[in-house]
């Protein structure tokens, strides 16, 4: 158990998420509020129905409900809604940052337009800076199952809005879809000034993350637990400081642990990497960003230290400026003065 004095201080310490699908935070409750306000069948009758469909076994079974659940939302007040909710709920964690992916293509080839989906987000995150006054940055991300063709359609799709994104990312299916299938498309996102951001290492294999931090140039690892299979590219990654952006309930909900005290994060902490705890999918995984602290320190025994490095990680990992950094690591201090 952690104890409340750890509970405590996981509380109390600011906190930035910096891997969250605004997708993954579709809770079944506001699933089947959205489904009746679009009078939209869902194969679920009742609450209890919709959260039982949220027992999966593997990433790929989570992801065929993922896009189920998605067929709901579709207009721009729907993706304000759900954007807002997760906001709400990071304010009660105490989180002060977010740089939040989601998935463009999972809508448009439904049929719901680009702008739809964006600027509902975009609305939603403006209300959080003005109301909840937490900032929050937008990742474009590409579906790795998809072509690298359709990746490029996306971009010219999406150009209005490129000021509006502080950088892409890469996710769903990752076995089959290595870093180097989308490796014009990164250049030429690094080419626009975006952020480079990929999922790797999660299901994949160590060489995945290779490709991504040394072929692609990436800015940060989503993930990146399997890099830890290979202790030269553990140094690269300490002597870069690249960010990896771990999920510890994520990974203990798609069995790429079957023991959260497996978790790479203490790890990871000790071998000098600049690990963070998020919360990925917080919707289908048991718990957002404040439960995935509390149970990771529960498991592997974080010690208040750690605890403290994760939430300052949290902020030096990030796509902030380095004076909004500094502001946030002194509000961590405050916070343990
Ligand atoms: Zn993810």
């Amino acid at each position: 158990m952690t104890n409340s004095h750890q509970t405590d201080l996981i509380a109390r310490l600011p906190k930035a998420e910096l891997h969250l699908h605004i997708e993954g935070s579709f809770e079944p409750e506001l699933m089947m509020a959205l489904a009746a306000r679009n009078k939209i069948d869902l194969p679920f009758k009742t609450l209890e129905d919709a959260k039982a469909a949220y027992n999966f076994s593997n990433l790929q079974e989570f992801l065929d409900l993922y896009y189920q659940g998605m067929q709901v939302l579709r207009t721009e007040e729907d993706f304000f809604d759900l954007t807002l909710a997760y906001l709400q709920r990071a304010k009660a964690d105490n989180v002060r940052h977010v740089e939040m992916f989601y998935d463009p293509q999972a809508h448009t080839e439904r049929g719901v337009p680009f702008g739809v989906v964006t600027d509902g987000i975009l609305a939603a995150i403006r209300k959080g800076e003005q109301e909840l006054g937490i900032s929050s940055y937008l990742i474009m991300s590409f579906l790795r199952h998809l072509s690298e063709e359709d990746g490029f359609d996306l971009l010219v799709e999406s150009e209005r809005w490129h000021d509006k994104f502080v950088g892409v990312g890469l996710d769903s299916s990752e076995v089959g879809h290595p870093p180097l299938k989308f490796e014009r498309l990164y250049q030429r996102c690094a080419e626009i000034g975006f952020k480079l951001c990929m999922h790797a290492g999660e299901e994949g294999p160590p060489s995945y993350v290779r490709e991504a931090l040394l072929d692609i140039g990436v800015d940060r690892i989503d993930h990146g637990n399997r890099c830890m299979e290979d202790p030269e590219l553990v140094s690269i990654i300490r002597d870069m400081q690249v960010p990896l952006t771990n999920c510890p309930l994520s990974n203990l909900s798609l069995c790429v642990i079957d023991d959260l005290k497996k978790s790479p994060v203490k790890a990871q902490l000790e071998q000098g990497l600049l690990v963070t705890v998020n919360s990925d999918d917080p919707a289908y995984f048991g718990g957002y960003i404040g439960r995935n602290y509390e149970k990771t320190a529960e498991a592997l025994d974080l010690s208040n230290d750690q605890l403290i490095q994760l939430a300052r990680n949290s902020f030096t990992g990030s796509f902030l400026p380095e004076a909004a950094i500094k502001a946030h690591l002194a509000s961590i201090d405050e916070s343990i003065a």
